[in-house]
């Protein structure tokens, strides 16, 4: 059977661990050729390692998304390795800095905005005019639940990942004519690291997160991965400006 993105090159960052190495995983296992970005670079050729020994064929691009010339370097290197890019994950995120908003330092919310959203404004500049030169693509941009609805103690984070969905509609729009398509996914409580990271918060937050999913469980980064690969393909081909929730009916409870 035909893969779903059979053919395409594809782009993650963030491919290093969690949500993005599935997402990276999914892209390859779906026909992609995918170049694996990552500001870890043993994470991100574990991931190479990974999609290698399952037959796929993946390349690591390191770079950190908050340096323009990092993230124009990474476009310029997959087109290079690929010569083209179809697909395109951004992925890489942190959870930032957390507490109240009076408890929070500049640094730590300007630091939080710089890599979960200047980070995604950044790799969508230089992805773009890539596909357009190419005839076309699709974008899918990591947002969360987060981006919708209220965050407590984690105000950097939510307000990067409402503003997410501000830039995926403006540019699925400012592209409708252009043959780039752009979404959002908005993932849940998902077992990665980052869910690990904040369950260290306290023990009230880990109680709050566990109680706030509806069917009992968090849901698996391979899960969020379908979404992401279904809507880069051409099965998707009407498909943009949307955001799709990724957790089991949390947000909709
Ligand atoms: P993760 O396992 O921590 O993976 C994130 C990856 O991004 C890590 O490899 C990390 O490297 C990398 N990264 C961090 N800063 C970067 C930078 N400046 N440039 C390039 N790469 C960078 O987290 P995850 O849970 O898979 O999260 C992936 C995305 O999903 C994030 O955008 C997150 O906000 C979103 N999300 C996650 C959840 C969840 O429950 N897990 C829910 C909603 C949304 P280091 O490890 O070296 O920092």
């Amino acid at each position: 059977m035909a893969g779903l993105v059979d053919g395409k090159v594809a782009l993650v960052t963030g491919a290093g661990s969690g949500i993005g190495r599935a997402s990276a995983e999914a892209f390859a296992r779906e026909g992609a050729r995918v170049a694996v970005s990552d500001i870890d670079v043993e994470g991100g050729l574990e991931t190479v390692r990974l999609i290698g020994d399952a037959g796929g064929e993946a390349h690591f691009i390191a770079a950190d998304v908050t340096r323009e010339d990092q993230v124009s370097g990474m476009i310029a290197a997959c087109l290079e390795r690929f010569g083209g890019l179809d697909c395109a994950h951004n992925n890489a995120g942190i959870s930032g800095a957390a507490g109240t908003i009076p408890s929070i330092d500049l640094e730590g919310f300007e630091r939080t905005l710089r890599v979960n959203l200047t980070g995604v404004f950044l790799c969508l500049k230089f992805e773009i005019p890539a596909m357009i030169e190419g005839g076309g693509g699709a974008i899918v941009n990591t947002a969360s639940g987060a981006g919708l609805i209220a965050t407590p103690l984690m105000s950097p984070y939510a307000a990067s990942k409402h503003g997410i969905l501000g830039l995926t509609k403006t540019a699925a729009v400012e592209n409708a004519r252009t043959g780039v398509r752009v979404n959002a996914v908005l993932p849940g409580s998902i077992e990665t690291p980052m869910l690990e990271a904040s369950f260290a918060l306290g023990p009230e937050v880990e109680k709050m997160i566990r109680a706030n999913q509806p069917g009992g469980r968090f849901g698996r980064p391979e899960e969020v991965a379908e979404a992401v690969v279904w809507l880069c393909s051409d099965r998707a081909s009407f498909v943009s400006g949307e955001s799709m929730l990724v957790d089991g009916g949390a947000v909709a409870r």
